[in-house]
């Protein structure tokens, strides 16, 4: 079992309320616009750390990420491949390689300062199941954008466990490029931190393939 729980982050939340700063969710460093793209980077601890497949598909996670979130995605490059970044008021959302806070079985993990740094842990740098990998990465993604978790109710990505979304995975099995999206109640607490994207978009439904507008040429290129 893969638990998600971010004792750490309530942690770090609890010192930042201990020193008198914010403590009402939006003690992020960097605060996020998704009617801006959101570039993403490798860092080169990662790159090494995964294989070629591992690479390509963290890129597609974090890309279908951005798509789920209603935002375009960019690439910022790395040591394999190419830049394709687009202009962005932004910060780049850097996927580097966890260390210190991997403990146990944790897939990863960001902290909120600075939340533009996704932690993937070494348990996940061997996996291949797409569906798992981007629903790390949509999770992780949601805190960087300043999220806390959501209740266990087998569709929420932001629920504490990588194990609670059941009925969402069963679904995605089928397709996880087109039906792997964040839940209602993942939207109504990503937006309580951010606007734009998913949270122009009354009443916050899931996207669905025949209302995705979403320009991702990288995703879907095979
Ligand atoms: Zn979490």
């Amino acid at each position: 079992m893969r638990n998600w729980d971010d004792w750490l982050r309530v942690g770090s939340l609890l010192l930042l309320c201990v020193h008198g700063n914010s403590c009402n969710g939006h003690g992020v460093e960097y605060s996020y616009d998704l009617a801006q793209p959101i570039n993403f980077a490798m860092t080169d601890s990662l790159h090494d750390a995964l294989d070629v497949e591992g690479r390509r598909l963290f890129r597609r996670a974090a890309l279908h990420a951005a798509e789920a979130l209603g935002a375009q995605g960019g690439w910022s490059g790395d040591r394999s491949q190419g830049a394709a970044e687009r202009p962005s008021h932004n910060m780049t959302v850097q996927l580097t390689l966890g260390d210190v806070d991997c403990t146990g079985d944790r897939a990863g993990y960001v902290r909120w300062r600075p939340n533009n740094v996704l932690q993937i842990c070494p348990s996940m740098l061997r996996e291949r199941s797409f569906v798992h990998i981007v629903s790390l990465v949509m999770h992780e993604m949601g805190h960087v954008l300043g999220a806390s978790h959501v209740a266990c109710d087998g569709e929420s990505i932001m629920a504490p466990d990588l194990n609670c979304p059941v009925r969402k995975y069963s679904r995605a099995a089928r397709d996880p490029e087109r039906l792997l999206w964040y839940s209602d109640a993942d939207i109504e607490e990503i937006c309580r931190h951010t606007s734009g994207g998913i949270c122009d978009r009354p009443p916050h439904a899931e996207i669905t393939p025949s209302d995705s507008t979403i320009e991702s040429p990288v995703l879907h290129a095979r």
